[in-house]
Parts: C-alpha cells; sequence; structure tokens
C-alpha cells in the first residue's frame, strides 16, 4: 500500500537584522501563525548563533503541530545569497567571511533551507502579499540605513550572474559627490539614506541663517525632519524636495533601463510621504525616457516593516526544493 503524503501547508519564516532576529510559522497564504525573536547580538560567534536560532525554531515547530506541517525555511539576512546559500561579508553583522548559512541550518534543521538577501526577500513579499500582487515586472526600493533595490523581470527576480543585482544604492549620482560607506564617492546611498538625508539637512542649516525647528534637535532623525514639514518648516521642507529631486533622477535612470509597471517603495523614510513622494515623482518624469513618461507607478508599501520582510523570507522558503535525508 502506498503511504499517504501529508500535505505541507507552512513554512519558517526567518528575518536576521542587526539587533533582532524574528523567527515564524507562515502558511501558505501568508498568515503568520506564530512569531518569536531574540536578540541578534547575544551571541558573537556564528556557531553559537545558528546553534541557538535552530533550537528556538525546532521547539517552536514542536510547540505548534509538529514536522508533519512544516515544509522548509526562508532567511532573509544582510549579504545573503541565494545562489551559494552563504552569508558573504556582511558589513554590519558580528560575524566576519563567507558562512554558509543555509547549509548550517539545513544540518541543525532537518529542513531545506534557502537564504537571500533583504532586497530580495522584500521583493518576494511585496510581489505574494503586497503592493506588486499580480505584477511581473516591477522595481522595489529600500529606503533606510541603505538603500537596496531589487529587479523583477516576468515574475522572476533578477538576481545576477553572482546573485548581487540590484546594487542601485551604489550607483554613482554624483561625480566625486560625498563619500559612501561602499568607499567610492556621489553613490545615490549617500543623498537618499537616512544618513544622507541627516547630511542634506545639516548642509542646509550651515548653508544660511534662517531659523529652524531642526537646529533644536541634537540628533535628528527622518522622523523627526518630516514632523516639521508638516508645521511648515522651510529647510525641513527642503532637505526632503532635494532628497526627493535626487532619488527621483535615480529612479527614472534605471527606469529608463528596465521599463517596469511600477517602483514600490518601502522601508521607513516613505513615511515621510507627501514631502519625499511629491519633488521625487516631479524629478521622475522630467528626467525618464519620453515613451515610458507618466506610464511607471510609484506606489508607496502599504506592509508594516517587520512583518514583510519574515513574509518574505517564507516566500524564499517555498522556492527551495524540498530536503529529506530519506530519499
Ligand atoms: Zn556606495
Amino acid at each position: 500500500m502506498e503511504a499517504i503524503k501529508h500535505t505541507k501547508t507552512c513554512v519558517v519564516g526567518v528575518d536576521i537584522s542587526m539587533e533582532t532576529t524574528t523567527y515564524a510559522i507562515i502558511d501558505i497564504r501568508g498568515n503568520i501563525l506564530v512569531q518569536e525573536s531574540f536578540g541578534t547580538l547575544d551571541y558573537p560567534q556564528i556557531d553559537a548563533y545558528v546553534a541557538s536560532l535552530c533550537d528556538r525554531i525546532t521547539d517552536m515547530i514542536l510547540r505548534n503541530g509538529g514536522y508533519e506541517k512544516v515544509r522548509s525555511v526562508g532567511v532573509c539576512s544582510p549579504s545573503s545569497n541565494f545562489l551559494t546559500g552563504c552569508m558573504e561579508n556582511a558589513a554590519n553583522m558580528p560575524w566576519k567571511g563567507v558562512i554558509p548559512l543555509a547549509a548550517m541550518m539545513r544540518d541543525r534543521l532537518g529542513l531545506a533551507v534557502a537564504v537571500g538577501n533583504n532586497a530580495h526577500c522584500v521583493g518576494l513579499g511585496e510581489q505574494s502579499f503586497g503592493s506588486a500582487r499580480g505584477m511581473k515586472n516591477f522595481l522595489v526600493i529600500t529606503l533606510g540605513y541603505g538603500l537596496g533595490s531589487s529587479v523583477f523581470s516576468n515574475g522572476k527576480a533578477h538576481l545576477g550572474c553572482d546573485g548581487f543585482s540590484g546594487e542601485f544604492g551604489h550607483c554613482c549620482i554624483v561625480p566625486d559627490g560625498r563619500q559612501c560607506t561602499c568607499g567610492r564617492k556621489g553613490c545615490l546611498e549617500a543623498y537618499c539614506s537616512t544618513r544622507g538625508i541627516l547630511q542634506t539637512a545639516r548642509e542646509l542649516m550651515e548653508e544660511s541663517d534662517k531659523p529652524s525647528r531642526m537646529r533644536l534637535v541634537e540628533s535628528l532623525t527622518p522622523k523627526i525632519v518630516a514632523s516639521f514639514c508638516e508645521l511648515g518648516d522651510e529647510l525641513s521642507i527642503e532637505t526632503f524636495r532635494r532628497t526627493g529631486e535626487v532619488l527621483g533622477l535615480g529612479l527614472a535612470n534605471y527606469a529608463s533601463v528596465l521599463n517596469p509597471e511600477a517602483i514600490i517603495l518601502t522601508g521607513g523614510i516613505p513615511h515621510a510621504g507627501r514631502w519625499l513622494l511629491e519633488p521625487m515623482e516631479k524629478s521622475f518624469e522630467q528626467h525618464v525616457f519620453p515613451n515610458i513618461r507618466r506610464k511607471t507607478k510609484l506606489l508607496a508599501s502599504f506592509l508594516e516593516n517587520e512583518m514583510r520582510d519574515v513574509l518574505g523570507a517564507s516566500v524564499l522558503a517555498w522556492k527551495v526544493k524540498e530536503y529529506s535525508l530519506f530519499t
């Protein structure tokens, strides 16, 4: 008699970020059934980190219906490469070098594990559950501490031959411009990330002696600058206007190459709303190739940031071949 095959309806999604690691059991429709987290920096050694993460995942699976319903694991982590399964030289993480994260986790969990970088997972989350639902050709831009991006073409993520495609934040937008964290100068990220926006704010305050609420705040954030825009603070409005202008120019170049149906903006910064988006759209339409002018939708993501990363990781989990020691 043939063995009854159980249909596995869930996967585990893991989001490893600098401070927190979040892991969840998620069903095929994107419902988060259970979610837990711990401090990433509690484990400065990668072996101890992976051991603890896998113990916690196993424990969560056993407490919530067991292995019968969990198919595989997807991991969203910085500088991780879907093609190699490795975390490769992640600049801001405590673990250095090339770490075979997927293989280390698979050996401990006995489940197939796929890893992907943030931009890749964010894109998958938007495609399955967010603003890009039903779209085949689109770009996802994450604006926060850095500027990440992913390219989807004919319904699939374009990863590039080594898995590093989408480093849009490190395209030069101002020759010999601001110093970027990547070691080069004038990258888009140096103008449009959190750090870039705050540098623009500082430059504006130095350029003039106009009064501004920004002058009174010791540690400024883009969110505070946005709140000052609401109060009509001129230098705050100008900070986002300049940011939007540069971002719109960069996106116009990107769209002129790829002709996407939409560009979806995610991360913390798009919450600045119209103060950023209106100058960005104006600059975009001004600089984009005329045949695609007014045809590209510029959308802000409606998914919550933390939720979107584990959801994206869960989509990645469905893309990896099921693993078993016994077949
Ligand atoms: Zn750079």
